[in-house]
């Protein structure tokens, strides 16, 4: 058995059987950010986050160099949008061959503190070393109101399930210049409007079964509810708009659960707030673990699969 066959998230919960935790950990490893908790009488709990982004897999030798440090600080602010948090602070790993011009490499910080100075985020250290492939590894930590991290696990069966902006065909050049949702997911735990809420950064189904699997639920998707991308619908290739909706990965929008009973104000307050679309997909079911698909009003188990980082 290798890293391919066992599947990232398989391997994953083997890690986290041999690594200590502490008490003051709110929620560890299997969430879009950690939560800890300092002081007893502290306001806020602090959200952690680190993560690669690796030419030949996140980005090609020719993407823009803006373009790469947007990408590697942007996904780890859509994990910190996705519990509803603030971003405060990044260290940033640098890993590059010794020939990669200088100009590359400034061009990257570039994209990089544009995006962070959009958001009120220092970039206070890190490191640097040599290595075969261009690297930028990113620690972020934000900051919640204490209590109010939105976490994967808090869904409940009836819940309306909710996407932002559109699915799919990110690889056409969504992935290099996505928006990370911070202010949505701040606004969306500010008004305790999501029971769960995670980033769609694997593919809607794989992500959406991560979170029907935290909250201990199923979930049913309405096919012709699902806001499929221009991007996906422009792909010529042999699958459907749809399947690439589903199963694409890098969207970087926002999947959250909010209570049936709020289901009219939440989208009144929602369309009041923001111009960006917000599109009901279906809702968690009773079922524990079962993800369905209903077309024409036909349910069926959603076997589609989104991006596998090992394979
Ligand atoms: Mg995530």
């Amino acid at each position: 058995m290798n890293a391919c066959n066992i599947g990232e998230d398989a391997l994953i919960r083997r890690l986290a059987k041999l690594v200590p935790g502490r008490a003051d950990v709110v929620a560890g490893i299997g969430d879009d950010c950690a939560v800890v908790r300092t002081g007893r009488r502290d306001s806020f709990d602090w959200l952690l986050k680190s993560d690669p982004v690796i030419e030949g897999v996140h980005f090609t030798p020719t993407a823009p160099a803006e373009a790469i440090g947007h990408k590697a600080l942007g996904r780890v602010l859509s994990d910190i949008a996705a519990m509803g948090g603030e971003p405060m602070w990044v260290l940033i790993d640098l890993v590059a061959p010794a020939s990669v011009p200088v100009k590359r490499i400034e061009g990257m910080y570039r994209g990089l503190a544009k995006l962070a100075r959009r958001h009120g985020v220092a970039i206070v250290g890190g490191d640097t070393a040599r290595g075969k492939t261009l690297e930028l590894h990113i620690f972020a930590v934000g900051r919640i109101p204490r209590g109010r991290a939105v976490l994967r696990s808090g869904g409940k069966p009836g819940d309306s399930l909710y996407v932002t902006g559109s699915l799919g065909g990110s690889g056409q050049g969504r992935h290099l210049r996505f928006e990370p949702r911070l202010v949505e997911g701040q606004w969306l735990a500010a008004g305790k409007w999501a029971t769960a809420m995670m980033d769609v950064s694997d593919g809607l189904a794989t992500d959406l079964r991560r979170l029907i699997a935290a909250s201990g639920t199923g979930a049913v998707i309405e096919a012709a509810r699902v806001p499929v991308s221009p991007a996906a619908k422009r792909l010529l290739d042999r699958r459907a708009p749809l399947v690439h909706a589903l199963s694409d990965g890098e969207d970087f929008e926002l999947l959250f659960a909010v209570p049936r009973r709020k289901k009219t104000a939440f989208e009144a307050a929602w369309s009041r707030q923001f111009r960006l679309a917000c599109t009901r997909i279906g809702e968690l079911t009773e079922k524990s673990g079962r993800l369905e698909l209903e077309t024409r009003g036909i349910r069926r188990v959603l076997n589609v699969r989104g991006y596998e980082h090992f394979t």
